[in-house]
């Protein structure tokens, strides 16, 4: 796998919401406009990030462990590169965790986005994840999300996905979500959605 075709945790989620929206931006010019709603998330996600400094981990229902923040890892074998926010480190066991600004629970883009950093994780660092915390700073609930093997090979099948529509150039499918096309700034490029 050469550099270039490292997918990263954040295109899995993407590429579950739209697969086109990860083939506009790794086989055209088109790139997403930043709105005004994705500049306010980005902004809330760095204030979350400050304040999560400050806090114990007993929202993540851990006695203890060694915070970790921005961690960096690639892995050519598995076809991923990506920086974490937060990694919670206990002995040999290891727990991703994502913070989102959103009042939904996790839906299976956030469970694969997770999954690929816990295996990052496990083939970089040698730990072992048996599962990632994906918690709400709206809702201020936590969900665990347990890494078994049908996420674990659901997440590399993903890759291999993307990976393999990168290298055709071969643009995928629309969303069959009409109603995310209304709201999608690639709109204007998608022209057999709506
Ligand atoms: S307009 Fe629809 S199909 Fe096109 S990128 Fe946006 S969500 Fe995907």
């Amino acid at each position: 796998m050469t550099a270039e075709r490292l997918i990263t945790p954040t295109e899995l989620r993407q590429h579950h919401y739209c697969p086109r929206v990860v083939f506009f931006e790794r086989c055209t010019p088109v790139r997403r406009r930043e709105t005004v709603l994705m500049m306010q998330g980005r902004e809330k996600h760095q204030a979350e990030l400050k304040r999560e400094r400050r806090r114990t981990l007993a929202r993540y229902a851990l006695a203890e462990g060694e915070r970790r923040y921005d961690v960096r890892l690639t892995n050519l074998a598995l076809g991923l590169t990506g920086e974490l926010d937060l990694l919670i480190v206990n002995g040999r066991m290891a727990y991703p965790v994502e913070l989102k600004h959103t009042s939904r629970p996790p839906d299976p883009g956030h469970k694969l986005q997770l999954c690929a950093y816990a295996l990052l994780i496990e083939a970089e660092l040698g730990l072992s994840c048996p599962h990632g915390l994906w918690h709400s700073s709206r809702t201020r609930q936590t969900h665990e999300i347990v890494f078994d093997a049908r996420l674990r090979n659901r997440t590399r099948a993903a890759i291999q996905t993307i990976v393999d529509f990168i290298v055709a150039e071969r643009c995928p499918p629309p969303s069959t979500q009409t109603n995310k096309c209304l709201e999608c700034e690639l709109r204007n490029f998608c022209g057999d959605t709506l």
